[in-house]
């Protein structure tokens, strides 16, 4: 039976161009998609700027530009990483886009008619010369534990004490220098500590394979009830005051949802605007229960996907998540990626020395697991593991035979392998459902290791039989025919992982 699968990534927030942890992850999930196409299911892959937020608007601000200029300006510069590394989405859409305003608002009135909306008075730190209410990133002052200055308003870099905002000695707001002043609002909250949340997300994280081993211990700890016998899940505040670049919250002038209420719901949009465009019915789409919703997302975004996400549909009436597949972080010659201290690669300047896509997204493939653990790219790793199993064992089966292929037969394959020939295409055929298993499961090292066990075996065969020889023998064409066939039949289970374009037969070098 055909699966029909909703796909997604996680939006990347519209602030930046991509680096190389948002590609780990698109190649992740693509070379999963692909898999699933061909297989023969039926596949809907998109995603979408994640594109609100204070951030998002002060960054606009300084750059002379409206937030939507703004993100409009980085939404353009996306398509040249996805081509470059062929990530097949369907449809690539914005959190700010109309779909997602109409999505969030049913969803908010949705979940306040469910009675799971609370009203409270806060107070937070309010900048009077900007006019706005600062969130926790534009506050600095001393540290309340050892007076270090500079602090931001949740930690101290110094002495790593954590504290909140209000705790900071001579706090001053970082976009105006200004001392900030106390000032009360009313936000909305999502009551996620009501019992029939709790109740919902104990069952739909406890469904068997939806998440990870190493996700449901942590769900467990968030779970657990405190010394005080309060349980941990606390509702979480949903609005904010403006300015605020985001979307308005009905019946309430001058609230915007805060930007990860919003964000996940992108997903629905961006699912929405690509059902429109090509035809296809949304609304028939999520209600067909064979329809199974697959989210890939970074560790760092676990709670808002495995908690608020299913939360926030189960309580508005809609279909919930299948699966949440998350992955680690990728770091680079074993430290974490850090722009000021230059560690990390650009994908766009990997495209622009000449490498080849298919370098990377075999290096990210073979090193992926199904499990929550960071990868490692190393530069000497990298080139090792791409000149000796892309070029030296998968390719260099292609390269043997398809001269003579291509010189000799016209590029048609003959149709005797004869026995010899039968038994290694058996033994190749006899593998494949292993690999499609591992593919499924996204052990996707595995799969490669067993494919690259497979090319040794056909790289066997071609050295037994040596068709450069044959070649050169009067007489010898139906045998060379033969014996060359199988390079190439030999080179279909390998195929996810790469894309429609041909991988280079060059080398990788550090000199391109
Ligand atoms: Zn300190």
């Amino acid at each position: 039976m055909p699966r029909k699968l909703f796909v997604t990534t996680a939006l990347p927030y519209a602030n930046a161009p991509f680096h190389v942890g948002h590609m780990m992850e698109y190649i992740q999930a693509d070379i999963w998609v692909r898999f699933q196409r061909m297989q023969g299911h039926e596949v809907h892959f998109v995603c979408a700027d994640d594109a609100h937020g204070a951030p998002i608007m002060i960054a606009a601000e300084k750059a002379g530009k409206t937030p939507q200029q703004f993100v409009t300006e980085i939404a353009g510069g996306r398509r040249q990483y996805l081509d470059g590394f062929h990530i097949g989405f369907d449809n690539w859409h914005s959190t700010d886009g109309p779909e997602n305003h109409q999505l969030a608002q049913d969803i908010y009135r949705a979940l306040r008619r469910q009675g799971l909306i609370a009203e409270r008075t806060i107070e937070q730190f309010f900048d009077p010369v900007k006019g706005m209410f600062l969130p926790d990133r534009y506050i600095k002052g001393e540290c309340p534990r050892c007076g270090a200055k500079d602090q931001y308003g949740d930690s101290c870099e110094v002495c790593g004490a954590v504290y909140t905002p209000t705790e900071l000695k001579n706090p001053y707001s970082t976009l105006t220098g200004a001392t900030p002043v106390m000032k009360a609002s009313e936000h909305y909250f999502f009551q996620l500590s009501a019992q029939r949340c709790i109740d919902f997300l104990q069952e739909w994280t406890g469904q068997p394979g939806r998440l990870q081993t190493e996700v449901l211990n942590k769900i467990k700890e968030w779970f657990a009830v405190d010394e005080h016998g309060h349980g941990a899940l606390s509702d979480w505040d949903i609005s904010r005051d403006a300015p605020y670049f985001g979307i308005e919250i009905p019946d309430a002038p001058g609230k915007y949802f805060y930007v990860w209420l919003d964000a996940p719901i992108g997903y629905l949009a961006a699912l929405k605007n690509y059902c429109d465009k090509s035809g296809r019915d949304y609304d028939a789409l999520m209600a067909d229960p064979a329809l199974e919703q697959i989210h890939f997302i970074g560790k760092d975004i676990t709670y808002f996907h495995t908690l608020f996400w299913p939360a926030m549909l189960k309580f508005s009436g809609r279909k919930v998540p299948d699966r949440v597949f998350v992955h680690g972080f990728i770091t680079v010659s074993g430290e974490k990626m850090s722009k000021s201290r230059g560690t990390g690669i650009s994908p766009l300047r990997y495209l622009e020395l000449g490498m080849n896509a298919e370098w990377l997204r075999y290096y990210i493939a073979a090193k992926l697991n199904s499990k929550v653990e960071d990868i490692d790219f190393n530069p000497d790793d990298f080139i090792a593991r791409v000149n000796s199993d892309l070029v030296g064992k998968y390719i260099n089966i292609a390269s043997r035979a398809a001269g003579f292929i291509a010189k000799r037969f016209g590029g048609a394959l003959s149709g005797d392998v004869g026995v010899e020939g039968l038994s290694v295409l058996d033994a190749l055929r006899a593998g494949c459902s292993d690999i499609e298993r591992l593919y499924e499961e996204r052990e996707f090292g595995k799969a490669l290791r067993e494919i690259m066990l497979l090319a040794d075996r056909v790289n066997e065969y071609v050295d037994q039989h040596k068709p450069w020889e044959l070649a050169k023998q009067a007489g010898q064409d139906a045998v060379l025919h033969r014996k060359s066939r199988l390079s190439c039949a030999s080179r279909r289970c390998a195929s996810p992982t790469r894309s429609a374009r041909s991988a280079s037969t060059r080398s990788a070098s550090t000199s391109t």
